[in-house]
């Protein structure tokens, strides 16, 4: 059976993913870190609906839960893989350089992009020997332009498009594709204390994004019809940069 595993599925975009991805079939292994309560609502949500789904805690940052976590999933289900991993796990913490302590720049690295690493290097080799995977990363549009008070979550989301275009080349031949997807403003906790009124104005679709339409777009490349596209970082902000 394929599996979707979705990092940091318990809330925001990673929520709504899990529910898109569900709705194609798939089994989903809904991955946090803190907030059971979120990933458990989740989950009943997916069965309310007819789809089936499991909890797989483990921090994306510290690569020996990562590795253990998959590794156990992966002894108890030898007849199954992850097909489809969508790496969303995600924080901020936003400073300018000048004032960034050592912790918020190495606890952002080590989330997105050493977490990139963590749980793909475990996903791709299954993927590459069954000749078919999909693998779809959540970076952002900081990760394309520069954004002032972002330059760890710059750095990580740019490190994050580069594996993602260097990755797709490996594994090209076997029928599994690497993208990632480049969000602006989207609605959700990590952007709740932005102030949403001033920000709008500077969309021309003048308004956030919802988690919703990115799931959307993460389905689509998680799709059958997908499978041309790779090396990709498809953005998806009202248009914002053109
Ligand atoms: P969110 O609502 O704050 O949710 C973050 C999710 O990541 C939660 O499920 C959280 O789990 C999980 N998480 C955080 N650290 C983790 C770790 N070390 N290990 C495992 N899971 C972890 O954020 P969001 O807005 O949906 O963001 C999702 C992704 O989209 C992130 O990569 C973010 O950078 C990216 N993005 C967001 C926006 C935006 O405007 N919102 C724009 C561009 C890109 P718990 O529930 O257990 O805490």
């Amino acid at each position: 059976m394929k599996y979707a595993l979705v990092t940091g599925g318990s809330r925001g975009i990673g929520a709504a993913i899990c529910k898109a991805l569900a709705k194609e079939g798939y089994p989903i292994l809904i991955n946090y870190v803190s907030r059971e309560d979120a990933a458990l609502e989740v989950k009943r949500e997916i069965e309310e609906a007819g789809g089936a789904a499991e909890l797989l805690k483990f921090n994306v940052s510290v690569p020996k839960e990562a590795e253990e976590a998959l590794d156990g999933w992966m002894a108890a289900h030898p007849d199954d893989y992850i097909a489809v991993l969508v790496n969303n796990a995600g924080i901020r913490r936003d400073t300018l350089l000048m004032w960034m302590e050592d912790k918020d720049w190495y606890d952002v690295i080590n989330t997105h992009l050493n977490g990139f690493f963590h749980v793909t290097r475990k996903a791709i080799t299954p993927m590459a020997k069954k000749k078919w995977g999909r693998v779809i990363s959540v970076a952002s549009l900081s990760g394309i332009k520069g954004m002032p008070g972002q330059t760890n979550y710059s750095a990580a989301k740019g490190g994050v498009i580069a594996a993602t275009k260097a990755l797709a080349l490996e594994v090209a031949k076997r029928r599994v594709t690497v993208n990632a997807v480049a969000p602006g403003f989207v609605e959700t906790d990590m952007t709740k204390e932005l102030d949403q009124n001033s920000l709008k104005d500077t969309i021309p679709a003048g308004r956030f994004g919802t988690a919703e339409e990115v799931a959307d777009l993460v389905a689509f490349l998680a799709s059958e019809k997908a499978g041309y596209i790779t090396g990709q970082v498809i953005e998806i902000n009202g248009g914002l940069n053109t």
